[in-house]
């Protein structure tokens, strides 16, 4: 078995731990993060450009609104970092995210490796530097594209001094818990008076909620079937309507609401990001024994983490008692109210305490025979019929179809078969 595989799920991971289990080195350990914080999944609600509109329209909403957290890509274009510096100095006290969106909001794939260098790696360092002269204690991780222009060159700049980079791709854009997305290229749904409506955004949040019907979803795309994180871009928040991009205050209060009302995590794109991020890395931590039980180590995935990222972790008691102690940092931690542990990713390992053996993760394979139900869909995405397995039945014409099979607690499968 390859453990390296680019198939990140849970799956993958629990099997490698049986390998290298049998061959007597290491094995999984008991514990996996829960998703999206223990929410049906997130949203990130991120603001561009630095406008002064964000501190003296959207301030006072995000103050009265304690579980809405948010992020803003600031730019010092027209020197708006400069003149509305005290204003996100608060915001970033108040809990919300300050991102790098360039000095020059220029089109970076014209850019000379120069230029690069100052938009968008000294950039950061910029805006930490004048978060810290107006009290706040800022460390950049996130990155927003101008105009969403990106490439593989600029990619390569981007990973130096960040964890993620957002652009806008397509609209109702998704991320998935277990498919690890381009951190270099997030997705993002674009709002502007012209094209969202109130009414599609609300839809997009309670899609991400998985609120609604999503039996017809197209299998060409990803099927619907749980929650998913949704990163929603945003500029100015004003009444005025010539701007094309402006929110109303009263209509992003709107999708606030919503947001919270749904259950999904609020909160901004480096919190959701350094935790979707650093679940593919702890969900395969290996742990060996020690004299009183098992130590777990991880790597960090990136240098320019938050630098501090709280997974909510489940202890598997298929494989260990409760009873047993998880230790981080010298201090026992205690479950939550809702028996998970809040585990500090950046300290890059912890210790179980348990007198017993911890069993062996069960084994769980994928294949055709696991899946319960196969739906057939042409090349459009319309729906067809049922099938019985991965094959199309000899009444249908001669052509290509999609099949997709489901079945719960797995993550659908979709092929093209042709007859
Ligand atoms: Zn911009």
């Amino acid at each position: 078995m390859n453990c390296n595989h680019s198939n990140r799920s849970t799956f993958t991971a629990l099997s490698c731990g049986i390998a290298l289990g049998l061959a007597g080195i290491s094995t999984a350990a008991p514990l996996i993060t829960v998703p999206w914080n223990g929410h049906v999944g997130a949203v990130s609600f991120t603001f561009d450009d630095a406008l002064e509109t964000q501190v003296l329209n959207l301030k006072p909403l995000l103050d009265a609104m304690p579980d809405v957290h948010v992020t803003f890509f600031l730019t010092a274009f027209q020197d708006r970092l400069k003149d509305n510096a005290a204003g996100f100095a608060a915001l970033a006290n108040a809990g919300h995210e300050m991102g790098n969106h360039t000095i020059s909001h220029w089109h970076l794939t014209d850019e000379t490796d120069e230029e690069l260098e100052e938009d968008v790696v000294k950039f950061a360092d910029t805006i930490e530097a004048t978060m810290a002269k107006y009290g706040a204690d800022v460390k950049v991780v996130s990155f927003a594209t101008p105009f969403c222009e990106n490439g593989d060159h600029v990619k390569t700049i981007i990973d130096k001094r960040h964890m993620l980079n957002r652009d806008c791709t397509y609209d109702g854009a998704r991320t998935f818990w277990d498919e690890e997305p381009d951190w270099m290229s997030m997705p993002a749904k674009i709002w502007s008076r012209s094209g969202a409506t109130v009414n599609e955004m609300l839809n997009a949040l309670d899609t991400a909620a998985y609120i609604g019907k999503f039996d017809n979803s197209i299998p060409l795309e990803h099927p619907i079937t749980g929650g998913s994180w949704l990163i929603v871009l945003q500029h100015d928040v004003s009444e005025r309507m010539i701007d094309n991009y402006a929110i109303n205050p009263d209509d992003i209060k709107t999708l606030f609401e919503r947001a919270v009302k749904n259950g999904l995590w609020v909160a901004p794109i480096g919190t959701v990001g350094a935790y979707q991020r650093a679940h593919f890395i702890f969900d395969k931590a290996l742990m060996t024994k020690t004299d009183d039980g098992y130590k777990v180590t991880w790597k960090v995935p990136h240098e320019y983490m938050p630098k501090s990222v709280p997974l909510r972790v489940a202890l598997d008691t298929s494989r260990v008692d409760s009873k047993a102690v998880i230790m981080q940092d010298g201090k026992v931690l205690t479950p939550e109210s809702d028996g998970h542990y809040i585990i500090e990713f950046m300290s890059k390992s912890l210790t179980i305490k348990t007198s017993k053996e911890i069993g062996l993760p069960p084994k769980i394979k994928r294949n055709a025979k696991d899946y319960t139900k196969f739906t057939i869909f042409d090349l459009k995405g319309k729906k067809l019929g049922d099938a019985n397995g991965f094959k199309v039945p000899e009444s249908y014409p001669k052509g290509v179809y999609f099949i997709r099979a489901e079945a719960k607690g797995l993550t659908p499968l979709t092929k093209k078969i042709s007859r």
